[in-house]
């Protein structure tokens, strides 16, 4: 198994070493799964082309990264202002999106399963105030995927960088801003020493479904006792990443803001809706340019209008009176 995760990365490297040693539990050690981080046996982003041609059999990582060779992949993961967690794997496991993804894989000879959400993130660290959309104008911030893109229509510009460098870029304003995961996460990379201002809430990453992504052709070779085995514990890793982040993010939170005295910041609600704007502009560039993407973001979005008359009277009433 390959991921895209570097070979230490807590909760993200963890599901996929958790579902080898179930797999093996399982099935009574007839199946043993050996696992490799970003760059152990090829480069982080390298991994869906590997698993594709067979040179491994299974790969961990999250669907945008392979937006390049194929737009439609990345509704599967995270869409700016799109659906939380909770509607993310309702649309995937209940909505029809997990079969509409198989068929956006299988020309790769890749059957894809969720594999884990880190919850909602957060929206990064600036080393500058955003007051309003002018503060975006030329802010070098590494932000990847539809959010950079995004950025980028804000006048800023997005800068990838790989996260071993991410630290050392904000020290030395090559960036002035990053966007990472979530408070426990972003603790471990020590961002509050080099930035000021830790923003909230990550728009640009409402809830990111990560994913398994298996070669069809192992799949295939095994009894369908061991398949479904797979399929498991899968479905277990899926459960046990939310379940970690949101068990977590508070404690680093409040190690932020009580011993890092780290400067917590809600976006303005005019930045968000320009950023809202931006968004739907940018989805709107891809999906007039591919007939894919238009067919699962068409989807997606009938599945998001569908329910959203619930969640407005269920979870969001729930939050905003503060039951
Ligand atoms: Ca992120």
């Amino acid at each position: 198994m390959l991921t895209t995760w570097p070979p230490t990365l807590p909760v993200l490297q963890e599901g996929p070493k958790l579902f080898a040693q179930w797999v093996k539990e399982m099935t009574n050690e007839q199946l043993e799964i050996q696992v490799y981080g970003g760059g152990e046996l090829v480069p982080a982003l390298e991994a869906f082309d590997a698993v594709s041609q067979g040179t491994a059999e299974i790969g961990h990582g999250a669907s945008y990264y392979w937006a390049g060779k194929i737009p439609a992949a990345q509704f599967f993961a995270a869409v700016p202002f799109g659906m939380n967690p909770q509607q993310m794997n309702a649309w995937i496991i209940s909505g029809g999106g997990l079969e509409l993804w198989e068929k956006v894989y299988a020309p790769f000879n890749l059957l894809p399963l969720p594999g884990g959400n880190t919850g909602i993130q957060m929206g990064g660290w600036f080393n500058k105030e955003i007051n309003s959309v002018n503060d975006l104008k030329g802010l070098k911030m590494r932000i990847p995927g539809l959010g950079g893109k995004v950025i980028s229509k804000a006048g800023g510009s997005a800068v990838l960088s790989a996260g071993s460098e991410i630290y050392t870029n904000l020290e030395r304003g090559v960036i002035d801003a990053t966007e990472w995961i979530g408070p426990y996460h972003d603790y471990m990379m020590g961002f509050y020493k080099v930035a000021r201002y830790y923003y909230y809430p990550g728009w640009h990453e409402p809830g990111p479904n990560l994913e398994f992504f298996i070669n069809k052709g192992a799949f295939s070779k095994l009894p369908s006792d061991l398949q479904q085995i797979v399929r498991n514990a899968a479905a277990k890793v899926h459960h046990w990443m939310l379940c970690e982040f949101e068990s977590r993010n508070n404690l680093y939170l409040q190690k932020l803001i009580h011993e890092e005295n780290v400067d917590l910041r809600p976006f303005p609600s005019e930045v968000l809706e320009q950023l809202r704007s931006y968004s739907e502009e940018v989805i709107g560039e891809i999906v007039r340019s591919d007939p894919q993407s238009r067919n699962v973001y068409d989807a997606y979005t009938s599945f998001r209008n569908q329910i959203t008359p619930w969640a407005d009277i269920s979870e969001k009433i729930y939050y905003t009176k503060n039951l």
